[in-house]
């Protein structure tokens, strides 16, 4: 145990009011979270506790300057009741980066990784060890000062709580790309997890959703010529047979799944080129039959299927092909995070050690 966290534990745990079987994303939470303040300067000693509201000042600066900041991680459970987590630390370096771009003082690892492990031992059960379960991760810090001026606070929360979630299907998605709205320009903070970037993008979302699509397909700023990302995952174009994936950049949130589905592209020998890709050469390919798949990636879905786009009123099915390159991926990243699967690269780290 880590003695520099205090630990406060529930009395009794809520998970048999739980059916695991219905879960829906992110609404049940587990026993325990944990709480740390930044006060004087300094990250106080932080606190595993039960699981609650908090009482804030309605005057903090979070409900009013959007001074925030999020992770999303999973937790896996192996046969063997192991608990895994998937590349910690390159969450905890890019809550640090999206941090520093809200102007929020950086959270130091111990605090991080090791909160989360100690939250995960208390709280084991609530990982299920059935296919496709997970426990959904949520780090998260607040700006908290009492005063409505338009500056940095002087006082900031950080806290963890954790969510189970259930095996999960996702059918394919239809997309609409983005001709009017943006998510992100050059110079912004497209590529933090700043919790505004998320509320901006829910009115166009609507809008969509009322046409009939899931999601939309970000495109640059300035032109929307050129493909960016979705909601909250990257994208990967397969074009024959190779797969295309757009640089990260000032607008483009640097996932995590998307790093190392490239890795996994390159062990594969799957032909993967990270550079910029238009509207107009996607649809090139679409109408000449070369576009074969194209999929999103992120922490929630791991991966998830587009089986159609619009763009300016034109619709494009993408018929479904043999051998994806969407399904060998998935199956292989997950089996590496339920750790049923070798793990060449060191990606996968049990809360035991
Ligand atoms: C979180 C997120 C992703 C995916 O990142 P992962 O680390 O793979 O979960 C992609 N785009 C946006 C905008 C995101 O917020």
């Amino acid at each position: 145990m880590s003695d520099s966290i205090k630990i406060n534990k529930i009395d009794k745990s809520r998970i048999d009011d739980v059916d695991f079987s219905t879960l829906t994303f992110g609404s049940v939470f587990t026993d325990h979270m944990l709480e740390c303040d930044f006060i004087d300067g300094e990250w106080q000693k932080p606190v595993i506790k039960p699981y609650g509201p908090l009482s804030i000042d309605p005057s903090a600066s979070v409900f009013h300057y959007g001074q925030a900041v999020f992770e999303g991680m999973k937790a896996y459970k192996d046969f063997d009741g192991k608990v895994w987590l998937f590349r910690p630390e390159d969450n905890w370096d890019r809550f640090n980066k999206s941090s520093k771009r809200l102007a929020i003082p950086e959270i130091p690892k111990d605090y991080f990784i090791n909160g989360i492990k100690e939250i995960l031992k208390l709280d084991i059960d609530w990982v299920k060890k059935d296919e496709g379960s997970a426990l959904y991760i949520r780090p998260f810090v607040i700006a908290n000062q009492h005063a409505i001026q338009a500056a940095p606070s002087n006082t900031y929360k950080f806290m963890i709580i954790c969510s189970p979630s259930a095996p999960y299907y996702p059918g394919g998605v239809k997309v609409i790309v983005a001709d009017k709205f943006s998510r992100a320009a050059s110079g912004g903070v497209g590529y933090a997890k700043a919790a505004g970037n998320y509320a901006g993008q829910f009115y166009p979302t609507n809008l969509a959703k009322e046409k009939g699509f899931d999601q939309i397909i970000w495109t640059d700023a300035s032109e929307h010529k050129f493909l960016e990302e979705a909601g909250t995952m990257n994208l990967f174009f397969r074009i024959n047979d190779t797969l295309i994936t757009t640089p990260t950049s000032d607008t483009i949130l640097d996932g995590i799944t998307r790093k190392s589905i490239i890795q996994l592209c390159k062990d594969f020998h799957i032909d993967i080129q990270v550079r910029k890709i238009s509207i107009q050469e996607l649809k090139d390919a679409a109408k000449n039959n070369s576009l074969k798949e194209i999929f999103g990636t992120g922490t929630a879905a791991v991966v998830s299927k587009v089986i159609g786009f619009e763009h300016l009123g034109e619709y494009f099915d993408i018929p479904e092909t043999e051998n994806q390159h969407a399904d060998l991926l998935k199956d292989k990243l997950i089996s590496i995070q339920t750790n049923k699967s070798s793990d060449t690269h060191n990606w996968t780290v049990c809360i035991d050690d």
